[in-house]
């Protein structure tokens, strides 16, 4: 047990330290990196965790069974996960734990005003933050049995991950100028660097999202990406 300051009080099941055990738990993430965080976190908890990359593969998902929790990423290929968490947050029966995630903190007013339970702020690294948010967002009749503090521990998603990422974004700068393209990719980039604790491509990622028609800076975005994939798994 680490110190009391790093414990919280939890819901757990009889089952032992996995108090989201037997939940399923839908993540709607583009990023390679970001989705082995949150496959390390369910896996810690004792959850299920489904995956869709984008908003249609989501709503396929959707289609044929009922997640207990769905992340919802907010920055998708196809559009912004605020648009499915707003559908999902009317939708009768509801999925009962949704979540808003980004890179971006002030984006939490507005997945909560499109009807998201609560927001995870990336990078979610924290296993007894990640716990204490679904489990408060849980309904009563949902949540398991007794009280117990369980200590923290802090996930690294596998660097392999990031390299897919960092793949996918040079393959989109690599082509030629579609700058709503681009503008996904900064935007992808910039909660990838997010999660990678790598301020300088966060910054050159950011600079391209402000001022995606600016050629300059979307060269040395691509530049620095090449960078980190010639080093490998220097994270
Ligand atoms: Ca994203």
């Amino acid at each position: 047990m680490t110190d009391d300051l790093n414990d919280f009080i939890a819901l757990r099941p009889a089952s032992g330290h996995r108090p989201l055990q037997g939940l399923t738990v839908l993540v709607v993430e583009d990023s390679r990196f970001a989705c082995e965080a949150m496959r390390l976190l369910c896996l810690r908890s004792g959850a299920r965790i489904r995956r869709a990359d984008c908003l249609r593969s989501a709503r396929r998902h959707l289609a044929t069974y009922r997640p207990a929790v769905i992340v919802v990423d907010l920055g998708l290929p196809d559009g912004s996960g605020l648009d499915l968490i707003a559908d999902l947050a009317r939708a009768v029966p509801r999925v009962p734990v949704i979540l808003g995630t980004s890179g971006s903190s002030e984006l939490r007013d507005e997945a909560l005003a499109a009807g998201a339970d609560d927001f995870l702020e990336k990078p979610i690294e924290s296993l007894a933050a990640f716990q204490d948010v679904v489990l408060r967002a849980l309904p009563a009749e949902a949540r398991p049995f007794g009280l117990r503090a369980v200590h923290d521990e802090t996930i690294r998603p596998d660097p392999l991950a990031l390299q897919d990422d960092l793949k996918e974004a040079a393959g989109i700068l690599a082509a030629p100028g579609d700058a709503s393209r681009i503008a996904y990719a900064a935007q992808f980039l910039s909660g990838v660097a997010l999660s990678a604790h790598d301020d300088a491509l966060e910054d050159a990622a950011r600079a391209v999202a402000r001022n995606r028609d600016a050629a300059p800076e979307v060269t040395r975005l691509a530049g620095m990406v090449h960078d980190r994939l010639a080093a490998g798994t220097r994270f």
